[in-house]
């Protein structure tokens, strides 16, 4: 294997893993240069090229493997900068191009000598020696031919196998690393990617994305009562009460410890706040019971902030985190077990 996926920044990781889907859609063939190129223009390192890019694909069509090879040749193939990942990348493609050129080579020679011997059986004095040398030779080159272009085809095969290998590990390891162990649903981290993902695909309508944040109230009580196993499953009771209530439009994480993110798009404040409402209302009334006792664990409860995005340019995403956080502490602050969102934080 030329590329290893450790070697892959996370940047580069999360754009290959997009391109999978976006190759599928558009159809277009997964080759390693394909995905270089496609790798480079999400990156957006290079101005120029994105520009051109961006000019072709306004034509539905407009992607090819030719205009790639093009692209690659006049942008990257003697560009010199890029990470370790980047020239492990180019490093497969440049053998493919080699392999491609010797490919060339090969046939223009076969074509060549086929053109020679098709000029010399043409020819009016030909005896009956001559006639069987040269159909031999014809079939030669022919057979040759064939073979190389067999060769091609496996070669060509085994650069793309390393790309379906890559993508392969590529999944597998941001699946391992975006997921929270305990609860198996997104860490940190994948709230991290999708609130910027989100906050960068949402220019028109910013409000329509909110932030729930939810801790679970005095968990250390319950920790120091029930231990510290106990409250592990009330951790993955809570997380699997908001996963298997939530539609595509949300993400769950965990946020860290016994505090969860929600992120709505197509939202509103009023629909989070009723969302979490619903949220608080399920896990109030839950019957918890030990398993080992059958032994009920009282009420759990959780509070809750809520904040809208204010947009880019109005607000970084920390602020509007900070926001939802503020939200939070005041529903500790007013007893727990509620919800309190941006709207009531100027109110004191
Ligand atoms: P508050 O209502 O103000 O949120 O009180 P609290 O006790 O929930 O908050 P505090 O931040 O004081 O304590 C958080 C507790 O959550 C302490 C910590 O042991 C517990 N906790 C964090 N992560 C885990 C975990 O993975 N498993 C378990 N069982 N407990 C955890
Ligand atoms: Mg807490
Ligand atoms: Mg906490």
């Amino acid at each position: 294997m030329l590329i290893n996926i450790k070697d892959a920044p996370e940047k580069a990781q999360r754009i290959f893993v997009q391109l999978i889907d976006i190759f599928e859609e558009q159809e277009i063939n997964p080759t390693p240069l394909n995905y270089y190129i496609w790798y480079q223009y999400y990156k957006g390192d290079h101005p120029k090229f994105r520009q051109e890019m961006d000019n072709a694909l306004q034509d539905p069509f407009g992607y090819n493997d030719r205009l790639g090879r093009r692209l690659y040749d006049e942008y990257f193939a003697e560009d010199e900068s890029g990470n370790d990942f980047d020239r492990a990348f180019k490093r497969l493609i440049n053998l493919v191009i080699k392999k491609m050129n010797v490919w060339s080579d090969k046939l223009e020679k076969h074509t060549q000598d086929l053109n020679h011997y098709t000029t010399s059986l043409a020819s009016n004095d030909i005896d009956a020696a001559t006639l069987k040398e040269l159909t031999h030779s014809v079939l030669n080159t022919a057979s040759s031919m064939k073979q190389s272009s067999e060769e091609f085809q496996k070669e060509m095969m085994d650069s793309n196998e390393e790309i379906l290998q890559l993508r392969k590990e590529l999944i597998e390891a941001r699946a391992e690393t975006l997921t929270d162990e305990l609860t198996e649903i997104g860490n940190r981290k994948a709230f991290n990617n999708a609130i910027q993902d989100l906050a960068d695909n949402t220019q028109e309508n910013p409000q329509s994305l909110v932030l729930i944040l939810t801790d679970i109230d005095h968990f250390k009580r319950f920790n120091d009562t029930f231990g510290h196993l106990v409250g592990d499953s009330v951790l993955r009771y809570f997380a699997n009460l908001m996963k298997k209530t939530k539609d595509d439009t949300e993400t769950v994480c965990r946020y860290g410890g016994e505090e969860f993110a929600i992120l709505l798009s197509h939202s509103s404040l009023e629909k989070a706040k009723e969302r979490a409402e619903s949220i608080r209302h399920n896990l109030e009334t839950a019957k918890l019971k030990r398993k080992d006792s059958e032994k009920t664990l009282g009420a759990i409860t959780a509070s809750f902030g809520v904040a809208a995005y204010q947009g880019e340019g109005v607000e970084t995403i920390e602020e509007w985190i900070n926001r939802a956080d503020d939200a939070l502490y005041k529903a500790k602050n007013l007893g727990r077990n509620q919800i309190v969102s941006e709207e009531e934080l100027a109110k004191s």
